[in-house]
């Protein structure tokens, strides 16, 4: 290693352990691994262990997440596996997706689509939950499917004979065992990552095929002309880093799809008709490409491709109706609510929005990427009804006109398989550490404890947002210590928005859309509160359509349910009061009686409708 690549390397895993509270994770963050960055982000994340939830939804999702995944059969999870290779494979199937049969047929048949595809991404959430919580029930169980899926792996084998998307589900394995090593320390799991690599190659193209081009080859199936191999050089570098084996960079550089990030660095909109949730997916892949090789064409091409999904965004921060980008400047949004249920893919596409939010906010500094994370957060994933023991799952976000909460057709479907990585993410996804601080992000209650010029720290975070629409912080230091707390202030916080340290009304102006940067020698004791003005607002689906709209309340879209007028007037929209000073329900008078809205985390069995027709 030379001294340049040497520094990045140390500023890496320094501010990547955070310190002293990284003892979990000590052996893993500490390997000298010969593995340099190009560019080191300004913005770290910390370790799963530093940050906390506390009580509240968020917590629940994640404690739910981690229970259902802990106690799953494991004869079952390996199942498909044992098969293909014709091991004995005793236990129950898992059903939907999972199953290897060979009943396959779409589109109405997705029973055994993917066999085994989910695995890692289990073993992935699992690992996380693992870094989060120290559970030693959970790190066994990492151990036992790590050796089980081991037998299963053999560089000539079966598996992937016949298989419709090998780098899809080799994509989801891989973060599994690089998780299960990183987070898990599971002493086998990078080994059985190179032998899993060996087995998936035969399998796989020269290069990143778009989707276009693998209809344009022969196949047998249409699934044949749906693999996802854009998305596989994030992993690959990942496994880079943490392995230090060069031959994972090489893999990552043979599948960067530069027919998608070339033309994307150059502002073209190369979006529509694309598979939504794989190609935002894809653009964590430039990141990675950007980390790694330092070509500033990747960072141009995610910032750009990220900007283009937003413009073709619900009011949700939600996007891809049908799972597929639209031809922007026509309607097509508004016209996808008379037309889909299916207007967003939530687990994957709040998974995948995330990771990207993440890449962009420690690159760039900018809090609208913070900003552009929690209305994702808030108005998606946080309104997903909970994964069942039997693999039934949550899938669509509906913004029809008439739109329900419904389970999906079939179990054990992608979006089982990101809901556990996310909401193991979201500690890590609250808080940044910086050269001169911190930096909070997500207003979720919640304990961060990390070192600050080696003073241990622990930041309490208190709050009911953004039900209610303040945050207390509260401080605990050993000693005094000087530092700057930055803090989000969302663009849509209005001009009474406040905050006070110790009490004292703050001097400082906020302005939305940047972090508020509080530098101060900072004591055991110290508080700092914030106040946002949460204003209505009306967001209109599109340009062409100004006159269909979501009534918005800081981050939350509202959601109107029960007896929906036809229309309603802006201003009766705008008058909307609160039913009680911390319910989640509001009320709007209109021609034809009172209209109540609610928040998409509200919502449960009845009818909703996001977007409302307005007159005037
Ligand atoms: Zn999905």
């Amino acid at each position: 290693m030379n001294k340049t690549s040497r520094r990045h390397f140390m500023k890496l895993t320094g501010a990547a352990a955070g310190g002293a509270f990284a003892v979990r994770n000590l052996r893993a963050w500490s390997t000298d691994r010969p593995v340099s960055l190009a560019i080191v982000p300004p913005l770290a994340v910390f370790n799963y262990s530093q940050v906390q939830l506390l009580e509240g939804p968020l917590r629940e999702q994640f404690d739910h997440n981690h229970d259902l995944f802990l106690h799953l059969d494991e004869d079952a999870l390996l199942k498909p596996f044992r098969q293909r290779e014709g091991l004995p494979a005793p236990g129950p199937d898992m059903g939907g997706w999972y199953d290897n049969a060979n009943d396959f047929n779409p589109p109405d048949n997705f029973h055994a689509f993917v066999p085994g595809h989910s695995f890692g991404q289990y073993l992935s959430g699992l690992a996380r939950a693992y870094a989060v919580t120290g559970s030693k029930p959970t790190q066994e169980k990492i151990n036992r499917l790590v050796r089980g899926f081991a037998e299963t792996v053999e560089p000539q084998g079966k598996f992937y004979v016949d298989y419709h998307l090998p780098a899809y589900t080799y994509d989801k394995t891989s973060c599994g065992l690089i998780d299960a090593y990183e987070f898990a320390q599971d002493p086998d799991a990078l080994d059985v990552h190179w032998r899993a690599t060996q087995a998936v190659l035969p399998y796989l193209p020269e290069k990143a095929l778009s989707r276009a081009e693998q209809r344009a080859r022969p196949h047998k199936n249409v699934a044949d002309t749906w693999d996802e191999t854009y998305t596989l050089p994030e992993n690959f570098f990942l496994a880079y880093q943490r392995s230090g084996n060069s031959r994972y960079r090489d893999l990552a550089v043979r599948f960067i799809e530069q027919d998608y990030f070339g033309p994307l660095a150059a502002g073209e909109n190369v979006l529509p008709g694309e598979h939504a949730y794989s190609h935002v997916n894809a653009l964590s892949s430039a990141m990675q490409s950007y980390l790694v090789l330092g070509d500033e064409k990747y960072l141009r091409a995610a910032t750009n491709g990220f900007r283009l999904v937003q413009a073709q965004s619900y009011a949700t921060g939600g996007w891809g109706p049908d799972e597929a980008f639209v031809v922007p400047g026509r309607g097509l949004l508004e016209a996808s609510l008379g037309t889909t249920h299916a207007s967003f893919e939530t687990g994957c596409g709040a998974y995948g929005h995330f990771k990207i939010t993440r890449y962009l906010l420690r690159v760039t500094k900018d809090s609208r990427y913070g900003d552009s994370m929690e209305r994702v957060l808030y108005n998606t994933i946080a309104g997903a009804t909970p994964i069942l023991a039997d693999g039934t799952t949550f899938y669509y976000s509906d913004y029809n006109y008439a739109a329900k909460k419904v389970h999906y057709r079939d179990k054990w479907p992608c979006c089982s398989g990101t809901f556990p990585q996310l909401t193991a993410d979201y500690g890590i996804s609250s808080y940044f550490k910086g050269q001169d601080g911190i930096y909070i992000n997500l207003f979720v209650p919640s304990r961060l404890s990390w070192s600050q010029n080696n003073t241990p720290c622990t930041l309490t975070q208190t709050t009911r947002y953004p039900t209610a629409n303040t945050t207390q912080l509260d401080f605990a230091l050993s000693h005094p210590e000087t530092f700057t707390a930055y803090i989000r202030i969302p663009e849509w916080a209005g001009a009474k928005s406040t905050f006070s340290v110790n009490r004292q009304r703050g001097d400082k102006e906020l302005t939305p859309g940047k972090f508020l940067a509080l530098q101060r020698t900072w004591k055991d004791g110290d508080r700092v509160d914030v106040e946002f003005e949460m204003p209505l607002r009306l967001e209109a689906v599109d340009e062409q359509n100004p006159n269909r709209v979501a009534l918005m309340r800081g981050p939350i879209a509202l959601f109107a349910v029960g007896n929906i007028p036809a229309s309603i007037r802006r201003d009766q929209l705008m008058a909307a009061t609160r039913v009680a000073p911390f319910g989640e329900d509001w009320l709007v008078g209109t021609d034809q009686g009172t209209l109540t809205l609610r928040p998409f985390a509200s919502v449960m069995s009845e009818n909703y409708r996001l977007y409302q027709t307005v007159e005037g």
